[in-house]
């Protein structure tokens, strides 16, 4: 956070008084260096992920802008568009714009995939001031001439990156074809690789650059461990855990739907409230699991990774990994749920012997080794893992020196991830850099987040 306040940025009193409400009393670093460039009608390439306060840093200047200028709105058209890569970030995005606009009479609305059009296509019939969407169902209504973005003035792509490695490229350079080329452009991207710094140079006119690394602020408040498991045993391990109740908003993540489903499933049965939430469940099954995770309902989400992007969960104090991402950059992302907007937090991450692999190339991206775990007292063994090879689980390991237990000094018994807060566990070596994109399935996985 800054000591300046979001006055001395130039914010109006109205966006003041709702974001008081917030309890936002300064601005995060990527607001301070944004807002005062968007307020100039300045484009912006914006280096940051979620996490950062960039839904604010961008719509506070949009709402500011738009309220500023008594403009009519028009039948189908929207006065500032805001891209986004899934509907979960989409109706994120949607709920930022209503909270920081309550004191403002601007319309907004949301558009997405995998529901039916009907709603979206009513509403935007009579035209809106801003218009959050993913590309596919956005380009699908232009083309059946729902939505006219002729006269639209400023866009927003969030998460471009992303947006990119769904396979939206297309969909996105039509969609931005559509649009006046006299206008404010913001391009918002979590990682630079060639592909964005090539839709930068295309869609944005002498932008201001602003960069903020979140995955080494963020990782840095974060506790992070490893506790080697038999795969068989990642259930009961789980279970053990949950005994401690101060693992009271846990987010744990699978590798797939399935998973997801198993491990909520037998949540459940142990009488720990769970939800899963995944791109195979309708957007109103989604929303309900979020819902109950977020009023407390459910004590544990169970996400896959593409579910769980965009979503902001206050709170969460612990990240568990059932499984390892085979992506390391999905890794980041997923322990960021844990130590949002300046807490910290727990992630805990079950390796088994054939993720030993992703636990490497874990460690290399982050550039620290994570601490493991001796699993004795919740599984009455170690399984001991020496930097270099694998080794076979080592059977009643209570006691006895061993120099991979990362946590001889940690207090009693099912305590020691009790509070978030150990900081600086993990202390990282060097300055994380930014990775290539995650590949493969694109296609499923645009399918997944429905957009
Ligand atoms: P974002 O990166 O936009 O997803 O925001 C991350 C989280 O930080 C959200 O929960 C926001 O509500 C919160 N947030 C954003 N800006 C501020 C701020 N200036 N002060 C406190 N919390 C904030």
């Amino acid at each position: 956070m800054t000591t300046v306040t979001f006055a001395d940025l130039g914010i109006a009193e109205p966006l003041c008084r709702a974001l008081a409400d917030q309890n936002y009393i300064n601005p995060t670093p990527i607001q301070a260096q944004a807002i005062p460039a968007l307020l100039e009608g300045r484009d912006l390439l914006g280096l940051a992920q979620t996490g950062t306060g960039k839904t604010a840093a961008f719509t506070l200047p949009i709402l500011q802008h738009l309220a500023s200028r008594h403009e009519k709105r028009h039948p189908k058209q929207a006065r500032a568009l805001i891209l986004a890569p899934t509907r979960e970030l989409a109706l994120q995005i949607g709920k930022s714009i209503e909270a920081y606009g309550r004191n403002y009479k601007l319309r907004h609305t949301t558009i997405f995939g995998g529901v039916n059009q009907f709603r979206q296509v009513r509403t935007m019939s009579g035209g809106v001031d801003i218009l959050v969407a993913t590309p596919g169902r956005l380009l699908d209504l232009m083309n059946q001439k729902h939505v006219d973005l002729s006269r639209t003035s400023i866009l927003v792509l969030d998460e471009a990156d992303r947006m990119l490695d769904m396979g939206f490229v297309r969909d996105v350079n039509k969609i931005v074809a559509a649009l006046p080329k006299q206008r404010q452009s913001l391009l918002f991207s979590a990682t630079m690789p060639k592909s964005i710094e090539h839709l930068a140079a295309d869609i944005l006119s002498d932008p201001v650059r602003v960069e903020v690394t979140p995955e080494v602020v963020t990782v840095d408040r974060i506790d992070q461990r490893v506790m080697h498991v038999d795969g068989k045993r990642k259930r009961e391990l789980l279970a053990k855990l949950l005994d401690d109740t101060e693992l009271s908003r846990v987010i744990v993540f699978t590798r797939t739907k399935h998973c997801a489903n198993r491990v909520s499933e037998q949540l459940e049965k142990s009488g720990v409230p769970s939800e899963a939430i995944h791109g195979n469940k309708s957007q109103g099954a989604r929303q309900r699991a979020l819902d109950n995770f977020r009023n407390g309902k459910a004590r544990v989400l169970v996400a896959t990774d593409i579910a769980a992007r965009g979503i902001d969960v206050s709170g969460i104090t612990h990240v568990i990994n059932y499984e390892l991402p085979n992506e390391a950059e999905s890794y980041v992302h997923r322990i960021g749920r844990t130590a949002r907007a300046g807490k910290s937090g727990i992630a805990l991450s079950f390796c088994d012997a054939a993720e030993r692999a992703h636990l490497k190339s874990i460690e290399k991206l982050t550039k620290r080794p994570l601490t493991a775990v001796d699993t004795t007292e919740w599984l009455g063994e170690q399984i001991v893992v020496p930097a270099g090879e694998p080794l076979a689980p080592k059977r009643g390991g209570r006691g006895g020196p061993n120099k991979n237990r990362g946590d001889r000094n940690q207090p009693g018994k099912h305590r020691r991830f009790g509070k978030p807060g150990n900081q600086g566990a993990n202390a990282p070596r060097g300055e994380r850099k930014q990775g290539g994109k995650p590949g493969g399935q694109k296609q499923s996985r645009r399918q997944q987040a429905g957009a």
